[in-house]
């Protein structure tokens, strides 16, 4: 039997989001059904809602999903219905990556989270009169009431009363800024940190390293009002992007060089600046998706001194090892992400895009019950 659910359609690159009724396919092998109960929006649906980059619609995106099993496809067999879930992206299991536990690396990560169907083909939702609606983003696609992941891809929490709007985050923007932290640099206390753009992924990255004791510890924005609140998670020195050289303004605390650097914005001279303040043997990490067409410009030499420039996707981490990590972590009060969420009914998707975009938000948070 098909599944009913109500889904945010995205009919039209930069269009807003229609909430309509579709029908789901059943799960087939290694899938599981999940009722959404909250998902998260991320800057990466933002970016696929407005710049064209290949995917099909119309579309349903959504990829911090969390809630209920309500089936499960042929083979499933870590998953059970009525398992509470938190969903993250996709990978294959077989790959040379997957085989050797880097699934954020599988070399099916394009065709299993931005093909718009599922990984056996399928395309997983049709409107009313039968239109196909494409899905299986991020192998989730969860701006919906229902949702089709794969048994990999679903991390099962303990029943200990996390609210939903807490557990969803966790699937990709808080997994990706503090993975980078704890699994890409690992700094030991006392090693140096710059933050460069602090929305939810910076700021996931700042609570890291903050829980790690990294010091100094700097955030850079534009946002005076956004420092403060780095300030308050734990950032020892905060500075405002406006136009100041930023370099300068590190090497004054700290004139050898920042240890690691972390960068969100994706800005090409933003980048070059955490270059030049690194430290011999410093290493930045890069972690936004930029638009076509982005260069950096550096002079080579600033990487000799053993510095290194690198891109890390979704935290370098694997969900089903990192996500009951990360929880740990946040019951036993080191990772307050729950200070970033706020929470929008279902219906006011659009409202939570607008505001997020705004910078009036940092991790809004759809409810679906
Ligand atoms: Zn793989
Ligand atoms: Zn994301």
């Amino acid at each position: 039997m098909p599944t009913t659910a109500t889904a945010a359609v995205l009919r039209a690159r930069g269009a807003p989001y229609a909430l309509e009724p579709v029908e789901l396919v059943e799960p087939g092998p290694g899938q599981v059904l999940v009722r959404i109960r909250a998902c998260g929006i991320c800057h990466t649906d933002v970016g696929v809602q407005n710049n064209e980059q290949g995917l099909p619609l119309p579309q349903v995106l959504g990829h911090e999903g969390a809630g209920e099993v309500l089936a499960t496809g042929p083979g499933v067999s870590r998953l059970a219905v009525g398992d509470r879930v938190v969903l993250s992206y996709a990978s294959c299991g077989s790959c040379p990556n997957c085989a050797a536990a880097r699934p954020q690396y599988c070399g099916q990560f394009m065709a299993l989270n931005y093909a718009g169907v599922l990984d056996d083909g399928r395309v997983p939702m049709a409107g009313p009169g039968g239109e196909p609606i494409y899905g299986g983003f991020f192998g989730q696609s969860s701006f919906a009431t229902h949702a089709l992941a794969y048994e990999r891809n679903a991390v099962k929490m303990a029943d200990d009363g996390l609210p939903w709007e807490v557990l969803a985050p966790f699937g990709c923007g808080m997994q990706t800024g503090s993975g980078t932290v704890y699994n890409a640099l690992a700094p030991r206390a006392g090693q140096s940190l710059a933050v460069f753009g602090t929305g939810s992924v910076g700021l996931a990255a700042l609570m890291a390293a903050a829980d790690l004791g990294c010091a100094p510890l700097f955030a850079i924005d534009r946002n005076p009002a956004r420092l403060e609140l780095a300030r308050s998670l734990g950032a020892t020195h905060t500075i405002v992007a406006d136009g100041r050289d930023v370099m300068a303004a590190i090497r004054e605390v700290l004139p050898l060089g920042l240890d690691f650097a972390v960068d969100t914005t994706g800005v090409g001279p933003v980048i070059r600046a955490g270059v030049e303040a690194l430290a011999t043997r410093g290493q930045l990490v890069m972690l936004a998706v930029t638009p076509p067409g982005t260069e950096i410009t550096l002079n080579p030499n600033m990487l000799l001194g053993g510095k290194a420039l690198r891109g890390v996707v979704e935290g370098d981490a694997d969900p089903q090892a990192f996500i009951p990590q990360l929880i740990a972590r946040h019951r036993a009060g080191r990772f307050p992400h729950d200070r970033l969420v706020t929470t929008y009914p279902f219906a006011a998707i659009n409202e939570a895009v607008a505001d997020m975009r705004a910078g009036k938000v940092i991790k809004p948070v759809l409810m679906m019950d």
